[in-house]
Order: C-alpha cells, then sequence, then structure tokens
C-alpha cells in the first residue's frame, strides 16, 4: 500500500465542504497506485504526458475522468482526443483550433481551461494578461453570429486554470491567485451559458489551501497522495 487512504479521505472530505473538485495527479506514477486511489472512490486524475497518458488510459476503468494539465503540443491532440475530459492547459490559439478541429472529428465536444500565466518564473507556461485578452476578444464562444470572430462550436471553455510560482513567500503565492480570481470574475460572462463558465483549477500540494481560500473550486494534487516523485 503506496497510498495513505486516512490522508485521502481527509483532504476529500475538507475539500467536499468547500466545494471544489480534486483532481489527483498521477504523473509518473504506477497504474497500481491509481487504483488504489479509484477504489477510494477517487474519478478525477491528472496527467503531464501525453504517451503515458494514453497508456494509462487503455489500461484503467474507463469511468476515470482524466485531466490533461501539462504543457500540450498541437500535433499530440489527436491522441488525446477521443477520451479526454478536460484539457486544462491551454496556452495558443494554435491549440485552441486544433482541439477544435479534433473534437469534431471525434464527433465530441471537447472542455478546456485556459491556463494563465501567474508565476514569476519564465520557465512555465500559460497565455500572458495580453495573449489572454486575444483571445477573449477574437473568440466567439457564443452560438450568436459574431462578425470576424473565430468560432470554435466543438470545444467548451470551462474556466481558467494557473500555477503559481514555486516559493516561500506566501504573500506573492497570494496575490498571484487572486489575479487569477479576478480575470476569472472579470470573463465569467463570455459564455452564452455563464453557467458553463464555472471552473477555476488551481492550487498543488503545497499550496491547496491557500488557493481554495482565494476562492479555487478545483484543486491538482500530486505529491501529498502519491508521495514524492522521482526527478524524471
Ligand atoms: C505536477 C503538477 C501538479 C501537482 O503537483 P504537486 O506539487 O505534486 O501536488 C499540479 N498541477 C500541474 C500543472 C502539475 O504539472
Amino acid at each position: 500500500m503506496s497510498i495513505n487512504s486516512k490522508l485521502y479521505n481527509e483532504i476529500v472530505a475538507d475539500l467536499k465542504k468547500k466545494n471544489a473538485t480534486l483532481v489527483a495527479v498521477s504523473k509518473t506514477k504506477p497504474v497500481e497506485d491509481i487504483l488504489e486511489l479509484y477504489h477510494l472512490g477517487q474519478r478525477d486524475f491528472g496527467e503531464n504526458y501525453v504517451q503515458e497518458l494514453v497508456e494509462k488510459y487503455e489500461q484503467l476503468p474507463k469511468d476515470i475522468r482524466w485531466h490533461f494539465i501539462g504543457h500540450l503540443q498541437s500535433n499530440k491532440v489527436k491522441l488525446i482526443a477521443p477520451f479526454v475530459s478536460l484539457i486544462q492547459s491551454v496556452d495558443s490559439k494554435k491549440l485552441l483550433m486544433e482541439i477544435n478541429k479534433q473534437a469534431k472529428k471525434n464527433d465530441r465536444k471537447i472542455d478546456c481551461l485556459l491556463q494563465v500565466h501567474i508565476a514569476k518564473e519564465e520557465t512555465k507556461f500559460g497565455l500572458d494578461e495580453h495573449e489572454f485578452k486575444e483571445i477573449i476578444e477574437a473568440t466567439n464562444f457564443t452560438n450568436n453570429t459574431n462578425e470576424g470572430k473565430e468560432t470554435f462550436k466543438d470545444i467548451c471553455i470551462k474556466g481558467l486554470m494557473g500555477m503559481a510560482s514555486f516559493t516561500d513567500d506566501e504573500n506573492a503565492v497570494r496575490k498571484e491567485f487572486q489575479y487569477l480570481k479576478s480575470l476569472f470574475d472579470k470573463h465569467s460572462a463570455f459564455s452564452l451559458q455563464p453557467s458553463a463558465f464555472s471552473i477555476l483549477s488551481m492550487g498543488m500540494s503545497g499550496d491547496y489551501k491557500m488557493a481554495i481560500e482565494e476562492g479555487s473550486n478545483m484543486v491538482r494534487i500530486g505529491s501529498l497522495l502519491f508521495g514524492e516523485r522521482s526527478k524524471m
């Protein structure tokens, strides 16, 4: 047994009270570990690498909801399009267009989050404020005819995702979460069904409690549940 079921149950109970969804981040972890959590009731799992996700999808129960949370290259979208539940890491319009195309090919709607760059680290992915605004303004997420705008009929933008800086400076992290929450509030009306734009995915093992305080309703927790990952 590598999963601490008591800790898992505590986290789930706590998140339930706060109406937040737990995505168990299983990257680099074996299918046996995922199954342990599955048997405790967990259904939402997050993966960062396309090949790894496809292999796990093939081996594991089909009622798992797979979240893609890593950097996604456009040419790999087709590999996960048939089954992915939520692509949380959309960081360009090019990617959005490819997801829309593959969704149509698979005759399904694919739910997405826009990933916003909120951390100080340059290495992290995500849209900066300028790119974010560009996508919002150039995109018609409604069914209204909207001249000159790109219409994505086969995807649904469900909300935003962000990763805070790795730092001990709690204030800095809190400010990053607050910034993402303010963008989320400002743009929560751009969907035809405003209720569809409802997911704010922020918070990981080290900072999820603070993220919830700042308005997150989806947390992505890996090492706290599965143990530390060995460096790839
Ligand atoms: C790896 C990862 C997580 C989980 O990180 P932990 O610190 O192990 O909880 C969450 N979100 C993203 C985008 C990740 O890449």
